[in-house]
């Protein structure tokens, strides 16, 4: 079966004796044991029906026998650190900003957290040369919101020699357009909030992999601290799941055109997308990549409060890969939690405006971006 087959078929097989072909939303928090087989269906903390539906299409996507859902990306993170974080972490310098929140957690406890820019191959090879067996290698690519790239296979090969083991963050690409795991990653993590479930309704997350014991580890870890999602969450994310290749499709052909546009304004300084050929991480993109998103980010000449607000379709929200149209100022929101001089260094300034492409009419989108662009003061006068 193929990927977008995968989407509408897998995890969503019609129940003996009912025959649903919607997977249904099974809400019970305990099970009667005489009925039921009693070590498999105990407790909804550790067993539910419907979140195993999700996971099984969430692993299938990537052609592996594991995925563990959770109640957020934030939560999966969690597990994966509690499980993988012993002595020393080495993280993609520019990262989604809760990530940072999660590294303090373990740095807390004794782990030492290392940012490197794994983007950079120069800068990757000197510091997994030196990994200690054992490091947990954490890799965001696409990275947030600079949109640099990272070579997973390049990565993924170097830790492994160095007996680290590669987790990849690959919510801002999703499954449609990337499968870290096929590249040569142990895990992949996802906020299914975000381009999985597409529809800005539900929070939840996810890790998938292939390892029995990294399985076993990751569940009993949920079921210990109950980070569980519930069972609407579940299907709801199942729901939206099913529109994925289709949404990332229009997505990914709306994102060019709208790039090209900020290409071509003089109130724009930077473009940074890695579809565009100029991009420094494109050809690998392009490698690992199918499509380069629908995130794109670039620095804006002007107020970008007054930019923001002239803006009438895009929302001045935060998240990203759903349906909606959303552009945010990544300094103030998202990436506050990040340290101040970090943030400086990397170049997450306050004129940088990071958008996220949604579904809508192309030409409408690109009519509200020329009208709030046009608007620009700095370039005007
Ligand atoms: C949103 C996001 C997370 C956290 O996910 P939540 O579902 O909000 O907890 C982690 N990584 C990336 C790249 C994200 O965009």
């Amino acid at each position: 079966m193929r990927f977008d087959t995968k989407l509408v078929h897998v995890g969503q097989e019609p129940p003996a004796g009912t025959g649903d072909l919607v997977p249904p939303l099974h809400l019970a928090s305990t099970y009667e044991r005489d009925v039921q087989d009693p070590v498999r269906w105990f407790y909804a903390r550790g067993e539910n029906p419907t979140r195993e539906d999700l996971e099984r299409v969430l692993a299938a996507l990537e052609d592996v026998r594991f995925a563990t859902a959770f109640a957020s990306g934030q939560a999966a993170g969690a597990t994966a650190l509690a499980v993988l974080a012993r002595r020393l972490v080495i993280v993609s310098d520019d990262v989604y900003g809760g990530t940072h929140a999660l590294m303090g957690t373990v740095a807390d406890r004794g782990v030492e957290v290392r940012y490197a820019d794994l983007a950079d191959p120069g800068v990757a090879d000197r510091v997994l040369a030196a990994a200690p067996p054992g490091a947990l290698v954490w890799v965001e690519t696409p990275t947030n919101p600079l949109l640099k790239v990272v070579d997973v296979a390049r990565v993924a090969r170097q830790a492994h020699e160095a007996g680290a083991v590669v987790l990849v963050d690959n919510t801002v690409a999703g499954p449609a357009l990337q499968r870290p795991l096929a590249l040569g990653a142990d895990v992949s993590l996802y906020s299914t909030t975000k381009s999985v479930a597409g529809h800005l309704d539900v929070l939840g997350g996810a890790l998938v992999h292939d390892r029995e014991d990294l399985h076993e580890a990751f569940t009993a870890h949920r079921t210990a601290v109950g980070s569980v999602p519930g069972p609407f969450d579940c299907f709801l994310v199942h729901r939206g799941l099913k529109t994925l290749s289709l949404r990332a499709e229009r997505q990914v052909a709306t994102t060019g055109k709208l790039v090209a546009e900020l290409c071509a304004s003089p109130a724009v300084a930077e473009v940074r997308y890695p579809g565009l050929p100029g991009h420094p991480g494109h050809e690998v993109a392009a490698r690992q990549m199918s499509g380069g998103g629908s995130l794109v980010s670039f620095r804006y000449r002007g107020d970008v409060g007054a930019f923001l607000r002239r803006l009438r379709l895009f929302g001045n929200a935060v998240s990203l890969g759903g349906v909606r149209s959303l552009a945010s100022r990544p300094a103030t929101t998202t990436h506050r939690p990040v340290p101040p001089d970090l943030r400086a260094r990397l170049g997450i300034t306050e004129d940088l405006v990071r958008m996220s492409i949604g579904i809508e009419d192309p030409e409408d989108l690109l009519d509200d971006l020329r009208n709030a662009l046009g608007g620009g003061a700095a370039w005007r006068s």
